[in-house]
């Protein structure tokens, strides 16, 4: 059993930012992450909303700038995955695969799982033309043909990233206006490698070895698109099994909090994706780890949940 002050769950840019201000604060912290620090930013190619970047930076090399503030402020992060999260008389028990983290306030910010598109091709096809990350997968589809389903940010920054490898870029979205930011959609369109299809969806993802073709639905009827590559970004699905035992979840699996990050049990607090009415964003979810651990400080201070 190791008692702290305050443990941080997941190593994305909401717990990386909660830990650089719990470390600060002088708190008793530690922040546990299952893989590596970064979280889902290690896989874009370019971030360029994120202030103080004019030009924009790699994903994968904001993560470990992130990372190392965090720990050069003093946060120490270990290596490990939080399985069960309990409540108990004045604190909150986190245990992980080699410890119990007997903490008085925990902030979860486990962050959120690329949604899966559910139709028959998708699980038996993945890794063998069926991805969800362009750049870790592009390379694998040089001057092939290849899909990008959804109308997202996601989809238009890895379709326009994929338009430097693939040969053509079919995006298939279901309605025929796109929820992605108007730059993205501006740059999408004016680049000649991608077309759309539009009030289109995917009925199935067929081929032998690997991914030869997609099913195209739409009203006119079902039409075989010839492809080596699916990338699906139908959206995100937020990580929040661990807390769904002590916290009322939404219909979406979101934690409701308070504008301080607080949930209904105190001590407890979760930030970034994972909570109710998100931005999703990476500027907001650093926005939300600040808020949670000065929220948390104020906890663990007064023994409850104070404002100000
Ligand atoms: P998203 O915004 O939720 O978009 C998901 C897209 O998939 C939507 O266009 C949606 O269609 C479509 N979709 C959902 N379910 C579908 C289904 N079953 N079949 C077909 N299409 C389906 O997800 P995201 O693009 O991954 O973005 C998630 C969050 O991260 C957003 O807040 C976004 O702003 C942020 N993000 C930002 C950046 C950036 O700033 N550069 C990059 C990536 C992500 P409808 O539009 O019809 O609902």
């Amino acid at each position: 059993m190791r008692d702290v002050e305050l443990a941080i769950i997941g190593g994305g840019v909401a717990g990386l930012t909660a830990g650089l201000y719990a470390a600060w604060s002088r708190l008793d912290a530690v922040l546990i992450e299952r893989m590596g620090t970064g979280g889902q930013i290690i896989n874009a190619d370019s971030v360029e909303n994120f202030p103080g970047f004019p030009g924009g930076i790699k994903g994968y090399e904001l993560a470990p700038l992130i990372a190392q503030q965090a720990m050069d402020a003093g946060l120490p992060v270990v290596f490990d995955e939080a399985l069960r999260l309990r409540a108990t008389d004045g604190a909150l028990l986190v245990e992980s695969e080699s410890e119990t983290y007997r903490a008085r306030a925990v902030i979860v910010t486990a962050g959120s799982t690329l949604a899966r598109l559910g139709v028959p091709g998708e699980e038996q096809f993945e890794g063998r033309g069926v991805s969800y990350c362009a750049v870790c997968d592009g390379d694998f589809f040089r001057d092939q043909a290849v899909a990008v389903v959804g109308g997202g940010d996601s989809a238009m920054d890895e379709a326009l990233y994929l338009a430097g490898i693939a040969s053509e870029i079919t995006v298939v979205h279901r309605r025929d206006e796109l929820r992605a930011a108007r730059t993205l959609v501006e740059r999408a369109r004016a680049e000649p490698k991608i077309r759309f299809r539009w009030h289109t969806t995917v009925a199935s993802i067929d081929g032998g070895e690997t991914v030869e073709s997609i099913r195209l639905r739409a009203a006119g009827g079902d039409e075989t698109l010839p492809v080596a590559g699916v990338f699906i970004y139908v959206g995100l699905r937020p990580n929040t099994s661990l807390l769904g035992g002590i916290v009322e979840l939404d219909a979406a699996g979101h934690v409701p909090v308070d504008m301080w990050m607080r949930t209904a049990v105190p001590g407890l607090l979760a930030a970034g994706d994972i909570r109710q009415q998100s931005a999703r964003q990476l500027v907001s979810a650093a926005g939300d780890g600040a808020t949670a651990t000065l929220a948390a400080a104020r906890f663990l201070r007064h023994g409850e949940w104070r404002d100000g």
